[in-house]
């Protein structure tokens, strides 16, 4: 065994222990791989906790997922797998996991497509929501292989996320990254409020992306009417720009915080906080005394 793949089996073992401490996988959830060699692919065996395995538990199988080395049969979402690695030449390692508040918003089919975080827009840039599969299944892969040529991250529908990098470590973190941005923004919408990054903004963090070293697959569109698919502004091959909701200048908002009563809102849906509600009723009560 090389000096390289005794590194790489330890750090898959490590990526593991932190998502099952992080509660990101429950019992035998989730799985992880890195490319050994040009077609070699390091990978979890199937059926096991990601928070207790061991370097000689995993596998080696060649870019069809045929097993070339180990006694475990590898993961059952190897063809997610091997997917991303023929869409993505430049991805090195892929991680899969079901951390709790990014799996809610899966399941609620809300993506994490605001402008809201500027560290999440240059690294990241939006995370869409890859329509809902049957795992282990032909499926899964036709579902990711809409997304993953202009995206790093993803949420898959009723289902989990999955994260890609140019090592184990980055894809990790990336996981890590999309599960912090989850609850910051299920916190924000609790609150009643979730303030936007301006577009002009948007951009300037894109031109940043340079400086910083951060390669993103694909650039934020200039305009979100611009994609030809929801959350992702891409066909089914050709991968074009990513999608990210912000309003066109400072100021403007595309998620209103406040009540304008005096505009005419010609029938649109409006939502108010309870408490926005009573302080509402109050005002007509008084005003009609
Ligand atoms: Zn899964």
């Amino acid at each position: 065994m090389t000096a390289i793949e005794s590194t790489l089996r330890a750090d898959i073992v490590e990526v593991g222990r932190r998502m099952y401490a992080r509660g990101y996988t429950a019992s035998n959830d989730g799985n992880i791989s890195v490319r050994l060699g040009p077609d070699r692919l390091l990978m979890t065996p199937r059926s096991v906790c990601k928070g207790f395995m061991t370097a000689d538990m995993m596998c080696i199988t060649d870019p069809d997922g045929r097993k070339l080395q180990g006694d475990r049969d590898p993961s059952s979402e190897m063809l997610m797998h091997l997917e991303v690695y023929r869409q993505r030449p430049d991805v090195q390692a892929v991680v899969h996991a079901h951390p709790p508040t990014a799996t809610g918003f899966a399941v609620a089919g809300i993506p994490l497509d605001r402008a809201v975080l500027a560290e999440v827009l240059t690294t990241l840039g939006s995370i869409p929501i890859a329509e809902y599969a049957t795992p282990s299944t032909k499926e899964l892969p036709d579902a990711v292989r809409r997304y993953i040529k202009a995206h790093d991250g993803m949420l898959l529908a009723n289902h989990g996320a999955l994260t890609v990098g140019t090592d184990l470590y980055s894809a990790y973190y990336k996981m890590e990254t999309i599960e912090h941005f989850a609850k910051i923004s299920l916190v924000a919408r609790l609150l009643g409020r979730e303030h936007l990054i301006s577009r002009e903004e948007v951009n300037r963090l894109q031109e940043l992306r340079g400086s910083y070293g951060i390669k993103a697959p694909a650039p934020i569109c200039p305009e979100p009417e611009a994609a030809p698919v929801p959350g992702a502004g891409q066909s089914d091959d050709g991968s074009v720009c990513q999608v990210v909701q912000a309003p066109s200048s400072p100021g403007s908002r595309l998620v209103a915080d406040v009540v304008r009563r005096s505009e005419d809102n010609g029938g649109a849906e409006i939502r108010l906080t309870y408490r926005e509600l009573s302080a509402l009723i109050e005002d007509a009560i008084r005003n009609l005394r």
